[in-house]
C-alpha cells in the first residue's frame, strides 16, 4: 500500500492519456485547445506498465481522464488493459461525452465500473456559452444509454461558476428525480491561466450544502477511502447530490488519490510544484523501477495544497492533468 508520512493511504490513481481537448470550457480551455510543443502520449504499452505498478502498490481503482480521453482511438483497448490488471477493483472514466452515445455498449463491454461526464448546465443555450458546443442532448442520451446498461456508477459533474450557472440546483434536482446519478457539483479552482475567471466566477459551496440540509437532504456517512467528496441522498430522489469543495478546512486530510499526466509525470497533487518524470522507466516497461520511483517520491507529497494563498503549482489548466 502507498503510504505518505502524514497517514494517508492512496489507492485511486487518475491517468491522463491525453492533453488535447475539442471542448473550450470557459474555466479550463477558454481559447480552445493550443499546442505549442509536439505531444508524445503516453502508449499503451506504458500505460500497462503505469497500471500494472500502481495495481502493485495497492491501487484498487483507476480512472482515465485528459484533456478529452475519449479522442484517442485506442480509448477502449485502454480501459479494457486497466479491467484486466490484476488488483484493480473499479476502471472509471471521467469525459465531456462528446461520443458517449456511440462509444458506451463498447466501454460497458471493456468492463466500465463508473462513468463521470462534465455537464455544468442541463439548459442548452447555457452549455453551449460554457463549452462552446451544442451537445446536450446527445450528451444526455449517451448518459440515459449507460444507465439502461446498468453502468453502476454514473455521476455528472457540474462546476459552479457565479456568472454561469448559479442557479442550476432546481433543474438538475428535476433531472434526478427517477434517474440513478449523482450530480456532484464542484467549486471552481484557481489555475495558472483562470485567475481572472477564478476571481469573478468562485462560488463557495457551503450555500448549496446548507440549502440541500434545508431541503431535507442527508448527508451520507462515507467509508474511509472513498476521498473528499461530501454526498447527500433524498428519500423523494433515486440520484443523489455530491459537493466538492477544496477550499473548505481539512480537504485534503482524506486525499486517497496520485496523478500520473499523459506525458508519464506523477503529480502528488492536483497543484503540486512539479511532475516527476517516470517516462524513462515507462519505456523499457520496467514495472519495478516504476514501482521505486513511485516509492521514493511519496516522501515528498505535502500535507494540503495552497490554493488558500493562490498557489497553484504547475497547473496552468485542469485539462493539463485532469482535475
Ligand atoms: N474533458 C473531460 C471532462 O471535461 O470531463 C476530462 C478532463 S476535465 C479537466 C476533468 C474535470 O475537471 C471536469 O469535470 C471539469 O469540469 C473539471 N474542471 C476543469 N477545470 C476546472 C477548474 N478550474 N475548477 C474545477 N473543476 C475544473
Ligand atoms: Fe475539455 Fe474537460 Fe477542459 Fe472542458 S473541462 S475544456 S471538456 S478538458
Amino acid at each position: 500500500m502507498l503510504n505518505d508520512q502524514f497517514g494517508r493511504q492512496f489507492n485511486y490513481l487518475r491517468l491522463s492519456i491525453t492533453d488535447v481537448c475539442n471542448f473550450s470550457c470557459n474555466y479550463c480551455l477558454p481559447n480552445g485547445y493550443q499546442c505549442d510543443t509536439p505531444r508524445d502520449f503516453l502508449d499503451i504499452n506504458e500505460i500497462k506498465t503505469i497500471v500494472n505498478s500502481f495495481a502493485k502498490l495497492g491501487t484498487k481503482k483507476v480512472r482515465i481522464t485528459g484533456g478529452e480521453p475519449c479522442l484517442r482511438k485506442d480509448i477502449t483497448d485502454i480501459l479494457k488493459i486497466c479491467k484486466a490488471t490484476a488488483g484493480i477493483e473499479k476502471v472509471a472514466i471521467t469525459t465531456n461525452g462528446f461520443n458517449l452515445l456511440d462509444k458506451i455498449d463498447e466501454f460497458a463491454e471493456a468492463g466500465l465500473d463508473a462513468l463521470n461526464v462534465s455537464i455544468d448546465s442541463l439548459d442548452p443555450k447555457m452549455f453551449k456559452l460554457i463549452t462552446g458546443h451544442d451537445k446536450l442532448v446527445n450528451i444526455l442520451n449517451g448518459i440515459d444509454r449507460a444507465i439502461q446498461l446498468n453502468i453502476k456508477d454514473v455521476k455528472i459533474n457540474a462546476v459552479l461558476a457565479k456568472q454561469f450557472n448559479h442557479n442550476q440546483l432546481s433543474d438538475f434536482l428535476d433531472w434526478i428525480k427517477y434517474r440513478k446519478v449523482t450530480v456532484r457539483f464542484i467549486e471552481l479552482m484557481e489555475t495558472g491561466n483562470g485567475a481572472k475567471f477564478f476571481e469573478e466566477n468562485h462560488l463557495n459551496g457551503q450555500a448549496l450544502k446548507t440549502k440541500l440540509l434545508d431541503q431535507g437532504w442527508t448527508q451520507v456517512v462515507r467509508e474511509k477511502l472513498d476521498g473528499p467528496a461530501e454526498e447527500f441522498c433524498h428519500p423523494d430522489y433515486v440520484g443523489r447530490i455530491g459537493l466538492i469543495m477544496p477550499y473548505s478546512k481539512g480537504f485534503c486530510k482524506s486525499c486517497n488519490r496520485l496523478r500520473v499526466s499523459a506525458l508519464g509525470k506523477l503529480h502528488l497533487c492536483l497543484f503540486a510544484n512539479e511532475g516527476i518524470d517516470l517516462r524513462e522507466h515507462l519505456k523499457s516497461n520496467d514495472t519495478l523501477s516504476t514501482i521505486n520511483a513511485i516509492q521514493a517520491a511519496m516522501a515528498n507529497k505535502e500535507i494540503s495544497h495552497e490554493l488558500d494563498k493562490r498557489l497553484t503549482g504547475v497547473t496552468t489548466h485542469l485539462a493539463m492533468l485532469g482535475g
